[in-house]
């Protein structure tokens, strides 16, 4: 059975303070987890100190994004090694957000992967379709594009986390039906068993898209949805922790 995941992402909110006091409200409600772990992914700024918080419980660091070189005159970049130097196990790659307003690009989503694999970091690599390409009638073309070009020529994908996340539920309170989802995640699903064969029933495939403790009940029944990767509900306590327990008590 794939072990399940909610991933809150911070975004551009928090500060240090402010990170630190979610992150102990949410360590104070989580207790044992069935076969789960919950990630949280702060802003680069709170990552060591909501790390230190941290430690020693079920809750596992990420970050929101990195660079692909090792180091260098990258004015404003972060390189993966610092991000593991603050605790990080696991970074979010390809956000929508970084796609559009920061041009990340297919290519450089497979360099992201690519580099933080090689320095065993985990990727949580963020695939979906705009609002126009789901009317238009492209969404698997779209998906399936960035799912190979994220993935090209990587060998080895055990330690990749995929997140199906349609653009127009980001954020808008438009949640994906569970049918929606589910019919994406196995097509999701039917690529990296095309690209890699058996290993595919391994790798866990997040939703993201407005979910909420009210809605992750549904997600979650489904065969091919591994947990949420989760923005607004993940900033308080009370939003996020009813996400794990719902996912907690039905896997
Ligand atoms: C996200 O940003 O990854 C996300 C899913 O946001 P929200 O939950 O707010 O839709």
């Amino acid at each position: 059975m794939r072990k399940w995941i909610v991933a809150g992402n911070w975004k551009m909110q928090n500060n240090i303070a402010e990170s630190i006091a979610l992150a102990k409200s949410i360590k104070e409600g989580i207790t044992n987890l069935n076969n789960g772990e919950v990630v949280v992914a702060p802003p680069f700024t709170a990552l060591y100190s909501v790390g230190e918080i941290i430690k020693g419980s079920p809750i596992v660091l990420a970050a929101q994004n990195m660079y692909y070189e090792d180091k260098g005159a990258f004015t404003g970049e972060i390189a993966p090694g610092m991000l593991k130097d603050t605790g990080c196990a696991y970074v979010i790659i390809g956000h929508s957000e970084r796609r559009k307003y920061f041009h990340d690009s297919d290519e450089d989503v497979n360099l992201k992967v690519k580099k933080a694999l090689a320095v065993g970091l985990k990727p949580i690599v963020c695939v979906g379709e705009t609002d126009e390409e789901r009317v238009k009638g492209v969404t698997q073309s779209v998906v399936g594009r960035q799912v190979r070009k994220a993935l090209n020529d990587i060998d080895k994908i055990d330690n990749i986390v995929i997140a199906y996340e349609p653009v127009w539920a980001i954020g808008t309170g438009k949640v994906a039906t569970s049918m929606q989802a589910q019919e994406v995640h196995k097509f999701i699903r039917d690529i990296l068993k095309e690209l890699y064969g058996a290993v595919a029933g391994d790798i866990r495939i997040l939703y993201g898209g407005s979910v909420t403790g009210d809605n992750i009940g549904e997600l979650i029944d489904m065969e091919d949805i591994d947990g949420a990767l989760v923005g607004g509900a993940s900033l308080k306590p009370d939003g996020f922790l009813s996400i794990i327990k719902t996912i907690d008590k039905k896997r």
